[in-house]
């Protein structure tokens, strides 16, 4: 073996690669033709997160006494993987199985797992997370939530902002501001059953330049009751540590779907440039294309090796906030950025929604700014310098 991306591959197994074909195959064939069904919609139909549990799509490694298959992580990385190759970017489904379903599987008490999480593998919970607030995102110590303890449960108060499946989900993790005993505030998690409380209400299905298949929503609570029972793990002030330590995981997530974007981005653009013609030549026989793909896939390589890497370094418990903050703002930049030359070589079709290509440039932008800025990466990535 010369390829350096081989030598570093990830060790997958035969079972991982007829998982691998099955959901290419879900998404080839039930998500990809209903995208631009799903743009108009603003949203996903409830049925195909159903769909996607019946097939075993939804939360693959929760433990399978809470009604997952037990699955490794590779399982949830060729998921992400098939999807972003596909370009199906709705339903969101890593972001139930993959941000939402973990804080339950590390931090939830035994019932707080055994309520939620055999739902969440059958699509009956679609999962978000409310962290971000219209006062600001990246500032997650400076919640303006607030959950006041009240008798045998908590009473909330506040409005978060552009939260992914915003108006699909019934199961929202929460963070809100607590009182310590010293009078101070800081972080818990709540585990909202959207059906189940009074005060909560949904606002605007937000308008954006991509991910339109997604919805992306406003959150309102006011006075909003919830149990005891809804604090998740049980002990107040603990949210900060839980967000901080999933986030390791989302942003490892944001870079296998930045991966399977450039793969999916050079793929149609190889495509493309081999049979379009300018001059009378083909786009691909100009040396400036071939520059161009030359450094795209060099880039993409790059990528590759770094990612394999981080995802090994993840599954033996050691990868750390900052070579993730490393990774997540390195692959989304070259993600963007590979999107964008690929756009170029397109000419105007590039510009046309018509074209995938196009699609993926509007889909990808917000890349650079969620799961945390790229600017808050760095800062990340500066205090260990
Ligand atoms: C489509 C979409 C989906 C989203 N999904 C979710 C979700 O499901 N749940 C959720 O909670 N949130 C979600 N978000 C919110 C997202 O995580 C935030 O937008 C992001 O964290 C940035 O927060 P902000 O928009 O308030 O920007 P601000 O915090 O106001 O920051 C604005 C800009 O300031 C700069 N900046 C900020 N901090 C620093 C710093 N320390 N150093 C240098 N520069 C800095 C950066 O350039 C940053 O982009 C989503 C956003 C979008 C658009």
């Amino acid at each position: 073996m010369t390829d350096i991306a081989q030598q570093t591959a990830l060790p997958y197994t035969d079972e991982h690669e007829i998982f691998r074909t099955s959901a290419r195959r879900f998404f080839e064939e039930e998500c990809v033709p209903q995208q631009a069904a799903w743009r108009d919609a603003g949203m996903a139909p409830r049925s195909i997160w159903k769909r996607a549990g019946e097939l075993g799509f939804l939360c693959p490694r929760v433990p399978e006494e809470y009604g997952g298959a037990g699955a490794d992580f590779l399982f949830s990385v060729i998921l992400l993987e098939e999807q972003a190759r596909s370009g199906a970017v709705s339903p969101m489904l890593s972001l139930h199985s993959d941000v939402v379903a973990p804080y339950l599987v590390h931090y939830g008490t035994a019932e707080q797992k055994s309520h939620f999480l055999p739902r969440m593998t059958s699509g009956d919970y679609v999962g978000a997370i409310g962290m971000t607030e219209p006062s600001g995102g990246s500032d997650l110590k400076n919640l303006r939530t607030t959950a006041r303890r009240d008798g045998d449960g908590y009473v909330i108060n506040g409005q978060k902002t552009f939260i992914s499946n915003g108006i699909t989900a019934n199961l929202l993790v929460l963070a809100a501001q607590t009182t310590k005993p010293d009078g101070g505030r800081s972080v818990s998690l709540f585990l909202v059953d959207t059906d189940e409380v009074k005060g909560f209400k949904r606002g605007r299905n937000l308008k954006k330049l991509g991910q339109k298949a997604c919805d992306t929503a406003e959150l309102f609570f006011e006075d909003m009751r919830v149990p005891e029972g809804a604090l998740l793990g049980g002990t107040e002030g603990r949210g900060f540590a839980q967000l901080m330590n999933r986030l390791v995981e989302e942003r490892l997530m944001t870079a296998v779907a930045a991966m399977g974007i450039v793969d999916h981005a050079l793929a149609v653009t190889i495509d493309y440039v081999k049979e379009r013609k300018a001059f009378g030549q083909r786009i691909i026989d100009f040396q400036n294309t071939r520059f161009k793909l030359a450094e795209c896939k060099t880039e993409a390589k790059v990528l590759r090796v770094f990612l394999d890497h981080c995802i090994r370094e993840f599954m033996a418990g050691e990868l750390d906030a900052a070579m993730a903050a490393m990774l997540k703002y390195w692959a989304t930049e070259q993600q963007v950025a590979i999107v964008d030359q690929c756009v170029q070589l397109h000419g105007g079709y590039g510009y046309i929604l018509d074209y995938p290509i196009a699609q993926m440039w509007a889909d990808g932008r917000i890349a650079r700014i969620y799961g945390g800025a790229n600017e808050v990466m760095k800062d990340i990535i500066g205090r260990t310098i």
